[in-house]
């Protein structure tokens, strides 16, 4: 296939979402400190802007979290990009939870990496459309649940990772206790100022790694 028949069938997205345009985001992931090379397999072969409203899909292959409506937004790929490092690195992915569907970008990303994906949101609208696009994009192994994340999925749990996409004032325990050992939770925490923790299971308890300074829309409870 040479680039003018893909360009003219869609199948690579043109101008703002060919490409070239996709290569310069991950030479800036990398620029980063994004190292991982499946991770960055993973973001340069998903396409973004399928995931963003038409009107904004030139923006998609910017470092940028853009609005995808009901006053959320999908993640800046360098946070995706890192959040799914520091989940994998960790060892093999059997199970894993997200908090905070969304736009389904993430779930994307983290189904490359897990046997079985559990998403959950609680915003019906936005679940509806992530599970369209999921579907689409013939990934298999995600489950969507309109739910409150606050008490994760217990009977799912065991976790090996849980990421969360949105922001509480204090890890809640209930995530906590559905890791497994060795399992880890990536976590923002904090209302107006936030911090990333990765927390991980150990045989006598948990421990915890500050890594970044980050902004993410904060956690909610209850169902929209
Ligand atoms: N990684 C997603 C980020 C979406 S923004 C993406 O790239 O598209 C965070 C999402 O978390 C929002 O859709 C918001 O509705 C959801 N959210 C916030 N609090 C939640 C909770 N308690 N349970 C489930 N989802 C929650």
């Amino acid at each position: 296939m040479n680039d003018s028949f893909v360009a003219a069938n869609g199948l690579n997205g043109i101008g703002m979402t060919s490409q070239r345009t996709r290569d310069r985001l991950i030479a800036r992931l990398q620029d980063q400190g994004i190292r991982n090379y499946e991770v960055l397999e993973a973001i340069r072969s998903t396409p973004r802007h399928l995931f963003v409203d038409e009107a904004l899909a030139h923006r998609a292959y910017e470092d940028t979290a853009l609005p995808i409506g009901h006053n959320q937004t999908i993640s800046q790929p360098y946070i995706v990009a890192h959040m799914t490092e520091l989940l994998i690195e960790g060892g093999p992915l059997d199970r894993v939870l997200e908090i905070g569907t969304g736009s389904g970008y993430q779930t994307a990303i983290l189904a490359r990496f897990a046997k079985e994906v559990y998403s959950l949101e609680r915003i019906k609208a936005l679940q509806e459309k992530a599970r369209k696009r999921i579907r689409a994009l013939k990934i298999h192994n995600v489950v969507f649940r309109y739910a409150d994340g606050s008490v994760g999925m217990k009977d799912k749990a065991p976790f090996d990772g849980i990421l969360a996409a949105a922001a509480p004032s204090d890890v809640p325990q209930e995530l906590l206790d559905q890791l497994s050992v060795g399992g880890r939770l990536v976590i923002p925490i904090g209302e107006r100022e936030q911090k990333l923790y990765r927390i991980t299971r150990t045989e006598d308890g948990f421990q915890r790694e500050f890594i970044e300074d980050v902004r993410f829309v904060p956690f909610r409870s209850g169902l929209r």
